[in-house]
This record gives structure tokens, sequence and C-alpha cells, in this order.
């Protein structure tokens, strides 16, 4: 429960060009909402508002024009419905997902299962900086991943059943990247062009291309805006419970080692990025086999 003046320092309250007045911000993971919150958001929004609702950039909405002496109970109305005061200053914000596996015929991962996972356990975590996480169920990063401080793309390695093709090409017409070609009658990947979207191995009308398996791409330092910047790519996880660990880890990087007043994406090599992706690769592999992650060595780093 927060006082007016606690609810005016929560980062989803932002003063309006007129001082007089706040927007603010919902915290709506992956931007899905059910049509009764919905209706909900349109009744807090006639009462408290102008009567206008905005959709953001980051799946989230806004209620306008609100009177700052109502804010208190305004947030009890919104944690009401389901859909609280979301988050904007340099923390954990509203994290963004693409339809994934529940809607999208290219999707190679549950994009919005995991989207409330990673809100679960880390909306509104206070930051050095602001720290956004976008996911996508494929490379083609709907959601623009890789321009985010953490971008997550589902991916899959397409996989040849050994002397059965039939060299009819189909799967040669799916790709778009060209990374295809017949040779002797029998389809050939090439590796470098192949971007693991798996549109071929849903191509094959014999059911000869298999996934390797699925897995998720996790890029850091990404960044829109006034200074964009393409996320560097860190390293790919197999599961969920790698990627929840992963970014976690990211996470808590970040707030031990950034300064604030200066973009992640200027400070990665200040921060040792390299350094620490070759720790946390460390710490995946001894995840894999069991043995207990490498949290010394972070610790160690971050007193260097
Ligand atoms: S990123 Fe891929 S899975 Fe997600 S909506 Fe776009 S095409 Fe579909
Ligand atoms: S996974 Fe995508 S890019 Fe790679 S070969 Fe198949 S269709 Fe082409
Ligand atoms: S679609 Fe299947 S059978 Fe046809 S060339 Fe590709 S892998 Fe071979």
């Amino acid at each position: 429960m927060f006082t007016s003046f606690g609810i005016h320092m929560k980062g989803g309250v932002i003063t309006e060009r007129d001082a007089d007045f706040c927007t603010v911000r919902i915290r709506a993971p992956a931007g899905v909402l059910s049509v009764a919150q919905v209706r909900g958001i349109a009744t807090i929004a006639k009462r408290y508002g102008d009567g206008t609702v905005h959709c953001t950039a980051r799946q989230t909405m806004e209620i306008p024009h609100v009177d700052p002496a109502r804010l208190k109970k305004l947030e009890q109305a919104l944690e009401k419905n389901g859909t609280p005061v979301g988050s904007e200053k340099d923390e954990v914000v509203n994290i963004i997902a693409c339809p994934g596996i529940s809607r999208c015929k290219f999707a190679n991962i549950d994009t919005i299962g995991l989207a409330r996972k990673l809100d679960e356990k880390l909306f509104g975590k206070a930051m050095p900086v602001k720290m956004r996480i976008a996911i996508s169920g494929c490379p083609n990063a709907c959601t623009s991943p890789m321009l985010n401080e953490i971008g997550i793309i589902g991916r899959i390695r397409p996989l040849r059943t050994p002397g059965l093709c039939t060299g009819c090409g189909t799967c040669v017409e799916y790709c778009k990247e060209k990374a295809i070609r017949v040779k002797r009658g029998i389809s050939e990947l090439i590796e470098d062009k192949c971007v693991q979207c798996g549109v071929c191995v849903r191509s094959c009308p014999f059911d000869l291309l298999k996934a390797d398996h699925n897995h998720f791409l996790v890029s850091v330092g990404g960044r829109r805006g006034r200074h964009p910047r393409i996320g560097r790519e860190l390293m790919t996880a197999d599961s969920e419970e790698e990627v929840l660990f992963l970014v976690g880890k990211i996470i808590e990087w970040v707030y031990r080692r950034a300064w604030s007043g200066r973009l992640l994406s200027e400070q990665l090599d200040d921060l040792h990025f390299g350094k620490f992706k070759e720790e946390i690769g460390k710490a995946m592999r001894e995840r894999k086999t069991g043995a207990p992650a490498e949290k010394p060595a972070l610790e160690k780093q971050a007193g260097t």
C-alpha cells in the first residue's frame, strides 16, 4: 500500500508537460490483457483521467491527464483490476513479446509464457540504467529484441535426415536466406547463411527436416531512441529455465557494475562484457552438468 507520495515516486507515474497532471502507465507483461481488464481500464480512465487511453510502444497502456491528488485511489482501482501501476524509470520495465507459438506460424518458442515468468521474477527491480527486455518467437524479430538492453529470439537449427531427400526443392523455395541448395539430387545447408528461423523444417512435404532443438539467442546492450545501437550476442540458452537463469545473471551483473546516467550500450566494454561472457558461459556449462554456478567469479569481477 503506497501513500500518495509513495505512488508519485513509482516509475509508472509520469509528470506531464502541464505539471499539474500526470500520466499513469500500467504493468501488462507481453501486452496481454483480458477483456475484463480492458473494460476495467476504460472505466478507470474515464473516472480518473480525461477519458482516453494511450497504447504505448512497450505494449502497455497509459491513463493520461490524472490529477496527482487522486493517485492513491487510482492505484487501488488498478490493483483491483489486476493491472497495477507500471514502471518507466531506471528499473526493469514492461517486458514485451510477440504472439509466439500461441498464434504465429513462424514461432519457435512460447514468448508470452516466458515474458510472464520474467515479469514475475524481475519487473520493477530498481537498476542503475533502464532495462528493457523484448522477446521474439523467431529471427523475424517483430519486437526488435536486438534494440533492447536484453533481447531474446527463438530459433531452430535445421537437421537433415541423411539419404532420404528426394531433391524436390520445396525447402529451397521456402528459405528466404538462400541457405539451401540442391546438389546431386540432395538438399544441402549453407551454414553461414542460415539464420535458424526453422521455416524449412516445416516446409518439407516428406517431413525429412527436423528441428535440432528450439533454443533462445540472448543479446545484451541494444538500444532504441536518440542513439540506437544493436545489442551484442551473449549466448544461446537451450530451455526456458536456462533463459531465466541467464537473464537473472545479466540483471545481477548490470545492477552491480553499471553506472547511472550512461547508456548500457556505451558501458559494455568498460563493464568487461567479454569477461562477463566468458564467466557466464562457464556458469551455464556448470549448471548443465549440475555443478554449482560460478558465483564467486562474478563477485570477484564486481570488485575490479
Ligand atoms: S517474431 Fe516471428 S514468431 Fe514473433 S510474431 Fe514475428 S514472425 Fe511471428
Ligand atoms: S532455418 Fe531458415 S534460414 Fe536456415 S535453412 Fe531453414 S529456412 Fe533457411
Ligand atoms: S523439401 Fe525435403 S525432400 Fe524436398 S529437397 Fe528439401 S529436404 Fe529434400
